[in-house]
């Protein structure tokens, strides 16, 4: 189960302890959540704080800092970043500003304020420059990853500062497993808590959670989200780097190289982002009044200093990653032993994970289980040959999109046509040049990284489309539906009396309406004041609504006026229904009022069968028996002239 729904998560959050923006902040961030919020709405929530404002300008404007024309309204800066993009910027700063420091004495909160901006900026660039989607939101996961230690300082501040005081600055492990320990809970579990119930997207709240800890993750290994994990991770090693004392540093180096051939990205690369990262970071913390300095030395400097000293790795040995390679899952499927080592050692060496098959059929069983991204198969195998492989492949929906390379010996025209007739997406001729292997690979990654960002905007567009249709059946509700009483409002019961109206047009089924007018009702008012008349409101409506036949439905109609729509019901009918009402209204006073309210009802009955009044008569029609029965004394239903 997720820590978010747990007894002890509730307790943080309703000890109203937890880290949480407050104020205009927290203003902005309710009113995006509701659905029908515009843009212009926000903006002048925003700009009704002037500090606050500059705030969102200035950091909309660091983040778009590479688009053609500055963010100089804060109308501007609502329609760049988007609704969801303001909620976590606005969430992000307002914690920069409330949080900066704390009754926690161990804990360093400008410190922890200067890592985590430093990540979310490293996190934004690392992610522009593998081209994945969701570079500005990254930022602001980026900034909360560590949100679970702040909570923890924040909620117990002694509890926590003793933690840190024995774990004594050591590795994130020990930590978390004290915390375990002491709370039954860790920082990261918090943290993925935290941003489940901010709402944030289910990917970000799995990547908080990992964030130390990568290794750790059920993401597939060079899926969207691994590489998304694995890039914040990078950026979070690459703060620490940063910030870490010269003689702390040794460890840490090693430990961000090794990552950044996890991710594919060379040395040179990695400095140019980590000096680039330090350049917004100062920018940022200028605006922020982040009291804290990083520096002299820039990522470059450091790396260098490393380089001479030599340092390895000992936990994660470094492995040979041809520079900008996409990873990918592979399977290859070959009978003959020699051929499927070298094929294995090659595309192992060039960082991709691989497994292998002797045979069609046995390929098709590891497929099942761990779908790879590509499969390199030989044609001419026992059991099942490779082009038959291609051929099951193509008819799964599962894997239907599957690259497969086919091997084969021969480059005849019409063995190749048959093999591209079953499907496969290229060839390769035997014996295999690595060359020629690697260029096939390179079109391979790129149609494959197509392919996944398109599924992922499929599925992010899925996302828009499903939230947009909550929000506009909510608005649809809304416009239909009265607020006091609940009940369906005018504009609903004009609808569905059209319908009705229109049906008894085809034959002859009759139609009626109730129009009903609570008696004497300014008195109450006059008497109990407005809130009981309100209540007063609220009680007939549901009196009406239980006495009601199924097919009825009850409208508020205006003020103290009701109409009730008689479906299939002739005149005589609908009078004894509306005395029903009328008797049930009579005998229950309103609850919770004193001295004792009962309130008295005069209702008008109209009717039409076959079309033989229009709708307007008879609406009229029952308006006028209800102000016959407000002549008539009050109290009573008349439903003929
Ligand atoms: P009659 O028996 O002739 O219908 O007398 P009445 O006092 O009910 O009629 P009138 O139309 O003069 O007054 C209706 C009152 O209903 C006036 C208005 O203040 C009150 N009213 C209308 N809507 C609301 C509401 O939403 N809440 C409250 N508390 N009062 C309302
Ligand atoms: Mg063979
Ligand atoms: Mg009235
Ligand atoms: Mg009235």
């Amino acid at each position: 189960m997720s820590f978010v729904g747990s007894p002890e998560f509730s307790r943080m959050r309703v000890s109203g302890r937890l880290p949480a923006p407050k104020g205009i902040a927290l203003q902005v961030i309710q009113l995006t959540q509701q659905p029908e919020a515009s843009n212009q709405a926000l903006a002048k929530l925003i700009s009704s704080d002037p500090a606050f404002s500059a705030r969102v300008l200035k950091a909309a404007n660091i983040l778009f800092a590479n688009s053609q024309r500055p963010v100089t309204t804060v109308l501007d800066a609502v329609m760049v970043l988007g609704v969801r993009g303001i909620r976590q910027l606005v969430f992000g700063i307002a914690l920069i500003s409330d949080y900066g420091k704390g009754s926690c004495r161990q804990f360093d909160y400008q410190r922890y304020w200067a890592a985590s901006l430093l990540t979310g900026i490293a996190a934004r660039k690392l992610v522009q420059q593998a081209s994945l989607a969701a570079a500005d939101e990254i930022f602001v996961v980026g900034l909360l990853g560590n949100i679970g230690k702040l909570a923890l300082a924040t909620v117990y501040p002694d509890e926590f500062g003793t933690l840190l005081a024995q774990s004594d600055g050591k590795t994130f492990a020990k930590l978390a497993e004290l915390e375990r320990h002491a709370f039954g809970f860790d920082e990261s579990e918090l943290a993925e808590a935290i941003l489940a119930d901010m709402n944030f997207p289910k990917l970000f709240q799995g990547m908080v959670r990992y964030v130390w800890q990568p290794g750790n993750t059920d993401a597939v290994e060079s899926s969207r989200e691994w590489r998304l994990l694995h890039l914040l991770h990078t950026a979070v090693l690459l703060a620490e780097c940063l910030l870490a004392a010269p003689q702390d540093r040794q460890g840490l180096i090693a430990r961000l190289k090794s990552q950044a051939t996890r991710i594919a990205m060379d040395g040179e690369k990695l400095a140019q982002i980590g000096d680039d990262s330090l350049i917004e970071w100062r920018e940022w913390s200028v605006f922020l009044n982040l009291g804290f300095k990083i520096g002299p030395e820039s990522l470059t400097e450091i790396l260098q200093t490393a380089e001479s000293d030599a340092v390895t790795d000992t936990e994660a040995p470094l492995v040979h990653v041809m520079p900008n390679s996409y990873p990918l899952r592979t399977l290859v499927v070959e009978d003959d032993p020699a051929t499927l080592k070298l094929l294995e050692t090659i595309l192992r060496e060039a960082g991709h994970s691989v497994s292998v098959a002797s045979n069609g059929a046995e390929a098709l069983e590891i497929i099942a289980k761990e779908l790879p991204q590509l499969v390199i198969s030989d044609w001419m195998m026992p059991k099942m040959d490779g082009v038959t492989l291609c051929r099951k492949l193509r008819q799964s929906v599962h894997t239907s999109n599957l690259h497969v390379v086919l091997l084969t010996v021969h480059e005849d025209p019409n063995k190749l046509v048959e093999a591209f007739e079953a499907g496969v997406d290229d060839y390769l001729v035997k014996p295999v040049s690595p060359k020629i292997l690697f260029a096939r690979l390179r079109a391979a990654q790129r149609v494959i990284q197509l392919q996944e960002e398109l599924a992922f905007d499929r599925e992010q567009l899925q996302r828009f489309s499903k939230e947009l249709t909550v929000a506009n059946q909510r608005l649809q509700q809304l416009a239909l539906t009265d607020e006091l009483t609940g009940l369906p409002n005018r504009r609903a019961a004009m609808e569905r009396i059209t319908q009705e109206w229109s049906l008894t047009l085809r034959g002859d089924r009759p139609l009626s309406c109730l129009m009903v007018d609570i008696d004497h009702f300014k008195s109450v008012n006059d008497r109990f004041g407005h809130p009981v008349g309100d209540l007063a409101l609220r009680h007939v409506a549901q009196i009406l609504s239980q006495a009601a036949r199924a097919q009825d439905v009850v409208y508020r109609f205006g003020g103290e006026e009701f109409l009730v729509v008689c479906p299939d019901t002739d005149a005589q009918d609908a009078y004894h229904c509306a005395e029903r009402m009328r008797v049930e209204i009579h005998s229950i006073p309103v609850a919770g009022v004193s001295p004792p309210l009962q309130l008295t009802i005069s209702t008008g009955v109209g009717s039409v069968k076959a079309g033989k009044l229009t709708l307007d008569e008879l609406l009229s029609q029952a308006d006028q028996r209800l102000y016959a029965a407000k002549q008539a004394g009050r109290n009573c239903t008349i439903w003929r002239d």
